[in-house]
């Protein structure tokens, strides 16, 4: 028989009943070290006290009205989006598909705007990841996620990410604009190098296409930085963004140039739920948090100081470990075979983590954490690992 919640998840047979900081507790009380965070959600950690205030004061004025009428917390955080990027405007959504979704239409209604229709398709990486809707799907071009629910949504192309030359190659008349993760996600913690990115923005500038990343896993200070962009100096000419966004409340912003949306006019987008009072409200709160001064500072710190013990700890375990990567607080340890096990006994001792491709576990902690979690989890890990070899 199915069950009541349809089953298409692989679940560990696990709940948790409250959450604070870096740690989540079972109803039992037992302590779990986060360093997975609702897959870079939980940005400021459990319960932040700054964003129980912002949310509890909002649920007790008002949660939502619609896009019918002003939301003066929704032009507050487009203005402060602007303020802090390449952006002129924003979209609000639910989430990160969404977020892609309304770059692809914001892509394909410039050149309908410029009178040139036939210019939608859209050169995407390999090894991608951009949401589970039918055109996000197609974007990302995964076999296993594609698979069952053909026709695929049409006008996506890929090519090697880090692959100038692909690139150049697969554009055509009909080509609109380049998506790309700076930093890929499920794909196994892949940073872009600056060069590439510099030669996209090249590439993009001389066939007159958009530059479009997708920043819903490395942006919201992740890499430390508010946006993974940043460190290379490109920037796109639209951004998909959401995960951090709302630390936990489902937020999506697709940001734009004014050129770049100049499609995207009165009637064509809309989101019954996307930007409403109580989601802008928490992530105002991120924000505020976020652009405080010293935030990135201390997440830049904090990465660097686990990828450095944990170097140490893959030196140790070459047989189960074969080095570590990343930017800021999103780590991949990359291990020698599937990842599964280790996600798996790590969870068994009490830490979160989460499988990726390329056989990498992603260690994406709160970017509140500091050198006492670190700690903590580098001890997990090894001990995990030590473990591991002891059976093998
Ligand atoms: C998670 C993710 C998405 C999809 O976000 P949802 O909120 O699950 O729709 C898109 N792109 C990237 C890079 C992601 O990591």
């Amino acid at each position: 028989m199915i069950p009541a919640v349809m089953p298409t998840y692989v679940r560990a047979d696990l709940a948790f009943e409250r959450g604070e900081g870096a740690y989540l507790f079972t109803a039992d009380g037992t302590r779990y070290l986060d360093f997975c965070a609702g897959i870079a959600v939980d940005c400021l950690g459990h319960a932040h006290p700054h964003l129980v205030e912002a949310l509890g004061a909002q649920a007790k004025k008002l949660w939502h009205t619609s896009n019918i009428f002003r939301i003066p917390d929704q032009e507050r955080l487009a203005e402060r989006l602007v303020a802090n990027t390449f952006a002129d405007t924003a979209f609000f959504c639910n989430s990160g598909a969404e977020a892609v979704e309304c770059g692809i239409k914001t892509a394909r209604a410039y050149f309908d705007a410029a009178g040139e229709p036939d210019r939608y398709r859209i050169i995407c990486a390999e090894n991608g990841f951009h949401g589970r809707t039918l055109a996000t799907i197609a974007a990302g071009g995964q076999e296993k996620l594609l698979k069952g629910f053909a026709p695929a949504v049409e006008g996506f192309d890929h090519v090697g990410f880090g692959n100038l030359n692909e690139t150049r190659a697969k554009i055509s008349d009909k080509t609109a604009a380049i998506l790309i993760e700076p930093v890929q996600g499920e794909g196994g913690i892949l940073p872009a190098q600056e060069d590439y990115l510099n030669g996209l923005r090249k590439i993009a500038d001389e066939y007159g296409l958009l530059l479009f990343f997708d920043e819903v896993q490395c942006g919201m200070g992740r890499t430390g930085k508010l946006f993974a962009y940043e460190w290379s100096g490109v920037a796109p000419d639209i951004m998909a963004v959401a995960k951090g966004i709302g630390g936990g409340f489902p937020v999506g912003a697709c940001l734009a140039t004014e050129r770049a949306a100049k499609g995207m006019v009165v009637g064509a987008h809309g989101s019954t739920y996307g930007g409403n009072p109580l989601a802008m409200a928490v992530a105002n709160a991120v924000l505020d948090v976020m652009l405080a001064p010293g935030f990135m500072e201390g997440v830049q710190k904090m990465g660097a100081l686990l990828v450095d013990k944990l170097q140490g700890v893959v030196a140790k375990h070459p047989k189960t470990l074969k080095g570590v990567r990343g930017r800021g607080l999103m780590v991949g340890l990359m291990c020698q075979d599937d990842p599964k096990t280790l996600v798996q006994k790590l969870r068994d001792n009490k830490m979160l983590s989460v499988g990726a491709g390329n056989n990498v576990v992603r260690l994406l902690p709160p970017l509140i954490i500091d050198e006492s979690h670190i700690s903590e989890a580098v001890a997990i890990i090894d001990a995990t690992c030590t473990e591991l070899e002891g059976k093998a």
